[in-house]
């Protein structure tokens, strides 16, 4: 570790996929000297025990945030009101409390009536993740080269924002900051509706009687496993995530309906220029997610054939 950490201690309420991962670059980066943990549940507080995630390990909160400089919930968005209000009166002054939610907006209204006076409030969500939970499933390198966006409520101390800014810049990410309404209505379409229209097609093929389920499955990789994917992503996060971003996603919804019946409409009068039009930007959107170095230029997502390796390559 470095002889000055960012932080003296932090404390990391929930370890699942981002908590873990955080935990990972604490100690690989010498973000802080020392590591509270604290979950719900007694199974996966000995299963970041048995992985050395942390420091110390409570099932207790309230007990994780004593004397922590920096605290962040890295658990489901529709509870993050709860354990803020739990937490609250351990707080100490100056202590800075973060999150690393999928929505803004609600989880500011949530936490912050309980945060007391002299405790800085920065949310932060990071764009990265899998589709994997629980604290086995977090990894060092997650947050390398992804974006993290701070949505301070206006007013937020300069040296609070600057302090989890070099904490992510810690783990390997960019950042950025916005307002948190900003954040909501850019993660609906990039983020929230893509996940949607997932768990939507997965479900609509499984329900399909024409075509078996074994079909589906064994003729998959023709498109369909990539959105399986998507749709194997934690239940209860997504869940949270549709009621608290109602707004920005049925707007954007809305938005992919109109699109969608015009395609609909284009393929029934066998309009092939408006399809190709459309196949054609977005395959140069494609291109620039690559440039901009957010996905891999290997076909097929640089995936190695089911098996492993082929022999000799
Ligand atoms: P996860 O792997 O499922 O872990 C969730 C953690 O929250 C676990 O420690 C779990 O505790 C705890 N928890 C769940 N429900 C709880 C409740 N009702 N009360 C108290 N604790 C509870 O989740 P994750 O993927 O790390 O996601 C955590 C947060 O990160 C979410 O807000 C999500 O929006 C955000 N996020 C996720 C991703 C992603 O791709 N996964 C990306 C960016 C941001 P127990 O195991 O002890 O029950």
């Amino acid at each position: 570790m470095t002889a000055d950490p960012l932080f003296e201690r932090v404390a990391l309420i929930g370890i699942g996929l981002i908590g873990s991962s955080l935990a990972l670059n604490i100690k690989a980066n010498g973000l802080a000297r020392h590591v509270a943990i604290a979950t719900r549940r007694k199974e996966t507080l000995d299963k970041a025990e048995e992985l050395a995630l942390g420091d110390a390990y409570h099932l207790d909160a309230a007990d994780a945030v004593k004397d922590a400089d920096l605290v962040i919930l890295c658990v489901p968005v529709g509870i993050c009101g709860a354990i803020t209000r739990e937490i609250a009166p351990h707080l100490k002054a100056g202590t800075i409390v973060s999150d690393v939610g999928s929505v803004k907006g609600a989880v500011i209204e949530q936490m912050r009536p309980h945060l007391p006076a002299g405790v800085h409030f920065v949310p932060a969500h990071p764009l990265a993740g899998t589709e994997q939970s629980g604290p086995e499933s977090g990894f060092l390198e997650l947050f390398r080269d992804r974006w993290s966006i701070l949505t301070p409520p206006e007013g937020t101390d300069p040296a609070a924002i600057e302090k989890v800014e070099a904490f992510w810049r810690g783990c390997g990410s960019n950042v950025e900051t916005m307002t948190a309404e900003h954040h909501d209505l850019v993660l609906a379409i990039v983020s929230h509706v893509p996940h949607l229209i997932a768990y939507n097609i997965v479900g609509t093929a499984a329900d399909l009687e024409e075509v078996t389920q074994s079909e589906v499955v064994k003729f998959s990789a023709s498109g369909f496993r990539d959105f399986t994917r998507i749709a194997a992503s934690d239940p209860t996060m997504w869940r949270d995530v549709f009621l608290t971003n109602r707004e920005a996603v049925l707007e954007m919804l809305a938005r992919f309906s109109e699109d969608l019946a015009t395609l609909q409409r284009a393929i029934r009068w066998g309009d092939g220029q408006t399809l190709f039009d459309l196949f054609t930007r977005t395959r140069a959107i494609r291109r620039n997610v690559i440039e901009a170095g957010q996905d891999t230029a290997k076909p097929n997502f640089g995936r190695e054939p089911a098996g492993g390796p082929k022999a000799g390559s």
